[in-house]
């Protein structure tokens, strides 16, 4: 991790920034050319980091891990350690995205299926015309062929942007970066399916309202498992408050 302020939200550390002050940020290394791992993380992502002790160890890689969830700004509320906003992973990557067209950076999409990714591109290239989007690949294929990390080093893309979900694109970045010169890798999740429109994003009001979660679970029912998850956060931060006597 690197020296910027940061909050512990149940040992993993989050950045403590605007996600206007993250992009500025994230750009200073790029045109640094500092090979940068971003974990976009909520409470699911906590708990599991929590539970499985490996892919804790993932985490513990990255140099930023941003507060991608209402969930983690509150805990870090009831801690007494609050954070400046919520840096929700899809906007975070859309603002790169920008970044890559007004500065002409070259992008690499790894993840999704083929119709989704193929669908990303379309709707990426017309948006940001002046972004170089260098290479793709689907999120489907064999870990042990060589030839997705052989392309990145030889494309030596600005921004790679890996959609596998969690915890696979952390394990994808954090077993591979050692291999690239260059490159922000940010862990994206479900966005390419977002950005090319195979899954709503909440509308606004939702946002707002903070209850985003509830709508990704009413569009995505098979979510429910996952989200137990959120239950077993809340009490492990109100324990670890209490622990604390705030
Ligand atoms: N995915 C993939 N390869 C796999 C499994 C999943 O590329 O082996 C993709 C899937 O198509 C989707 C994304 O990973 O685009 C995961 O989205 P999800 O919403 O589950 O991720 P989360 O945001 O919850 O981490």
């Amino acid at each position: 991790m690197n020296s910027v302020h940061q909050v512990s939200i149940l040992n993993v550390p989050f950045i403590h920034s605007t996600k206007a002050e993250f992009v500025e940020i994230v750009h200073e290394r790029m045109k640094q050319q500092k090979k940068t791992f971003i974990v976009t993380a909520n409470p699911e992502i906590v708990m599991m980091a929590n539970e499985n002790e490996g892919f804790m160890k993932y985490l513990n890689r990255a140099d930023y891990i941003i507060p991608d969830g209402i969930g983690i700004v509150k805990a870090a509320n009831w801690l007494n350690k609050p954070l400046p906003e919520r840096v929700a992973g899809f906007d975070t990557m859309k603002d790169l995205l920008e970044l890559a067209n007004t500065h002409h950076y070259r992008v690499y999409f790894l993840g999704a299926k083929q119709e989704v990714l193929n669908e990303l591109i379309r709707i990426t290239s017309s948006q940001y015309p002046h972004m170089e989007i260098v290479g793709s690949h689907n999120g489907f294929f064999n870990w042990e062929d060589p030839s997705i990390q052989e392309e990145i080093q030889e494309l030596k893309p600005d921004l790679i942007f890996v959609a596998l979900g969690a915890p696979m694109q952390e394990k994808w970045i954090s077993q591979h970066i050692d291999l690239f010169d260059k490159g922000i890798f940010m862990g994206v999740g479900g966005s390419f399916d977002g950005i090319a429109g195979a899954v709503k994003r909440a509308p606004v009001v939702w946002q707002k309202l903070n209850i985003e979660w509830l709508y990704r679970l009413i569009q995505q029912p098979t979510r429910w498992k996952r989200m137990l998850a959120i239950p077993r956060f809340v009490f492990k931060v109100l324990k670890q408050k209490a622990k604390l006597g705030h």
